[in-house]
């Protein structure tokens, strides 16, 4: 199966970041000073609404069962480059968001405001590093993958599309969903067979997790591996497919969120002051260099 996509297909956002900006229109932080839906022009708010829309729109379309599989077959072998851990932060910073030149950050600086969050409150270190590390995925972008398999809320495929997912009524043009084995409530799944026997949509939560399957407390691994679940850890919408360990597991999960949602400040962190803390972080846990 070969997508023949336009450029609008590819990149419908202007940039990923308006993925996350959306999430948190979609679910504002309790008290807060993001910036929220009555902070935009109404013209801003609907072009913004319409670029978002567009984004699930093709995404819904075209993550099916099919297409996860072959991705998987495509990035899971790892043979595309071989980087430092630092090398790959640079690679990923090159990713930049001129969509909204007053409230972006680089993907560094996202990555760290949301670890300096995490250490601010006295977690354990390695939790700390996957908040420093949890968007690294993101460089799938980088390897001209479209927007809408790389970010994105996931959610499982091989079975029944949830209608709390985000726009659901998109899955109607995904052929899974006229296609017997995958559109009743289990699909090819098994009642409560647990996360790990499921398949997700593709993006960069996937691709993350089985490149520090080896090197990270199971804890972090489930925050990589689901940190962009909403379906789950925001609407409950898939506990018939979990097990007692994937519900303990999820309370990481959930501890995580509001650090990646809500951790932007108005002073940025001094990169390179933190840098060193960093460097021994990283070099604690993960191998010299990493297979992307
Ligand atoms: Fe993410
Ligand atoms: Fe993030």
């Amino acid at each position: 199966m070969k997508l023949n996509l336009s450029e609008k297909e590819i990149a419908p956002l202007n940039s990923i970041e308006e993925w996350e900006e959306d999430l948190i229109v979609r679910y504002p932080e309790p008290k807060s000073s993001t910036k929220t839906k009555e902070q935009y022009s109404d013209y801003e708010y609907s072009e913004r609404m319409n670029m978002v829309k567009e984004f699930y729109r093709l995404n819904h379309t075209y993550q099916t069962y099919d297409f996860v599989k072959n991705k998987q077959e495509e990035f899971l072998k790892f043979d595309k480059r071989e980087m430092s851990f630092w090398d790959a932060v640079d690679f990923l910073n090159t990713l930049v968001d001129d969509s909204d030149p007053d409230t972006s950050l680089d993907q560094l600086q996202h990555l760290l405001q949301t670890s300096e969050a995490i250490k601010a409150d006295g977690h354990p270190d390695w939790f700390v590093l996957t908040g420093f590390m949890h968007d690294m995925g993101k460089v799938l972008c980088l390897f001209g993958e479209p927007q809408w398999a790389v970010v994105g809320d996931t959610f499982p495929v091989g079975c029944q599309h949830s209608d709390k997912i985000v726009y659901p009524e998109f899955f109607e043009a995904n052929p899974d969903h006229y296609d017997e084995r995958y559109n009743t409530k289990f699909g090819v799944y098994t009642p409560n067979c647990g996360l790990d026997q499921v398949k997700m949509s593709w993006g960069h939560d996937e691709y993350l997790y089985q490149m520090m399957k080896n090197y990270l407390p199971e804890p972090a691994l489930y925050m990589i591996r689901y940190h962009s679940f909403y379906p789950q850890h925001r609407e409950n919408a898939y506990d018939h497919l979990m097990n007692d360990h994937d519900r303990e597991m999820f309370k990481w999960v959930d501890k995580f969120n509001p650090y990646d949602l809500y951790s932007k400040v108005p002073v940025p962190p001094d990169a390179k002051a933190l840098r060193p803390y960093y460097e021994d972080l990283v070099a604690k846990y993960l191998p010299s260099t990493l297979r992307f």
